[in-house]
């Protein structure tokens, strides 16, 4: 008996039935093959496309309440002006309030991960368990301390996490951390047995500050001498590595959160993703905060990080579709402590996407899977499920308006002067 049978499913270019057990995939046979097995519950998933959801390694999910602020503004000005004031007046049930927002927002796109770097966490994990998806969550360090930074309160839940939640230890970035403070936290991320979760080579004031203030030409030679640069940690940005810290980042087996909407938003540079990719570099895909992207589409940062690899190297087979694919999924899965979900097999995690492929962009021919990515948008994503949880169907969350009602209220909090 299984819980539930996806029959008729489109999966890479093949019909298929898709059984799930628990939390996991059960069975994936030839359509028809399952048609008489026993089951909980069938879906008739003729006019689906089943794919691996997405999974966001770099973001501020609560920044979804900042959202639409001075969008034109240079990042430290911007940081230090617009944001840092308005964030100094976050509360626990605001940050649960933009989080769940920001939840919303990405399973509406067909994402139940994130890789969270912000403020109040246990108000993260709070939002993230009720609502089902997998998280890695940040505790956060800043020289300038904060009263929002609740790292203690988040390390002593860490024995009475789901599987679906992990702990990363996330230093901000160079320039908001001294070389003092990012040593302990590397040393406690060996101690703790956690992996880590910076911000790197972002800009080229970044670069700047590395020399001026550390002596080192570049910003990832200088974190890896803090001893930040070890096998997990993740890397966001990284657009102004050098071909040398590209071959760094590779041998010490980081990953690379690469976020290209934020990246152009704020001109900070492009990430060569043909060269990391050549270094043999690991690279995956976030959307950082929304305040600087400014929406959490996962379909639409997959999309932006093509168009940037190409054109970044003048090439149009600088990135390959299954590549890309692969660093969204099972790739992006691994980097977030997940190495056995992303991939729709026997015995991998029940995570998985429906697509409704009786939308305009599928009614023509293609690679489905490419066309979701290149030409779709949320509104064809219904169904996601999460850990064989079902935590969208028929493009509804449950409790939608009240998440809707809630960030209104937060955010207001946060707009006026
Ligand atoms: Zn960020």
């Amino acid at each position: 008996m299984f819980d539930l049978i996806l029959s008729n499913a489109l999966l890479k270019g093949r019909r298929v039935d898709v059984a799930v057990q628990g939390s996991r995939f059960a069975a994936v046979e030839p359509a028809g093959t399952l048609a008489q097995a026993g089951t909980r519950e069938r879906l008739d998933c003729s006019h689906f496309l089943l794919r691996p959801p997405f999974y966001n390694t770099h973001t501020h999910q609560a920044m979804t309440l900042l959202r639409g602020i001075d969008d034109d503004c240079a990042l430290m000005d911007w940081l230090t002006r617009e944001i840092w004031p308005r964030e100094a007046r976050l509360t626990p049930n605001t940050v649960y309030a933009g989080t769940r927002l920001a939840i919303l927002e990405g399973l509406k796109s067909g994402c139940v991960a994130f890789n969270d770097m912000y403020f109040h966490q246990p108000a993260v994990i709070r939002a993230a368990t009720e609502m089902g998806v997998r998280a890695r969550i940040g505790l956060m360090y800043m020289d300038q301390v904060s009263d929002h930074i609740e790292n203690d309160a988040t390390l002593a839940l860490r024995d009475a996490l789901p599987p679906t939640i992990g702990l990363s230890i996330a230093p901000h970035a160079l320039y908001t951390t001294s070389p003092e403070l990012l040593r302990r936290v590397a040393a406690q991320a060996e101690s703790l047995g956690l992996p880590l979760h910076i911000h790197a080579a972002e800009t080229t004031a970044e670069t700047a500050i590395a020399k001026e203030r550390f002596g080192f030409d570049s910003p990832l030679a200088y974190l890896d001498f803090c001893g930040i640069l070890r096998p997990g940690t993740i890397l966001a940005h990284c657009c102004h590595a050098t071909e040398a810290d590209l071959a760094l980042i590779a041998e010490r087996g980081c990953f690379v959160a690469h976020c290209p909407q934020s990246n152009q938003k704020l001109a900070s540079g492009v990430f060569p993703w043909a060269k990391a990719a050549a270094a043999g570099v690991r690279i995956t895909i976030g959307t950082d905060g929304a305040a600087s992207n400014n929406g959490l589409s996962m379909i639409a940062e997959a999309k932006a990080a093509a168009l940037s690899a190409k054109l970044g190297a003048g090439a149009p087979d600088a990135l390959r579709f299954a590549d890309l694919d692969r660093a969204v999924t099972e790739e992006a899965a691994a980097a977030l402590g997940f190495p056995n979900a992303g991939r729709i097999v026997p015995g991998a995690d029940a995570d998985f996407i429906l697509v409704d492929l009786e939308t305009p962009v599928f009614a023509g021919g293609g690679d489905p899977d490419a066309n979701f990515i290149y030409a779709a948008d949320s509104s064809c994503v219904d169904t996601v499920a999460c850990a064989g949880r079902l935590l969208m169907r028929g493009h509804q969350v449950p409790g939608e308006a009240d998440i809707l009602a809630a960030a209104r209220t937060a955010s207001a909090t946060l707009l006026t002067p």
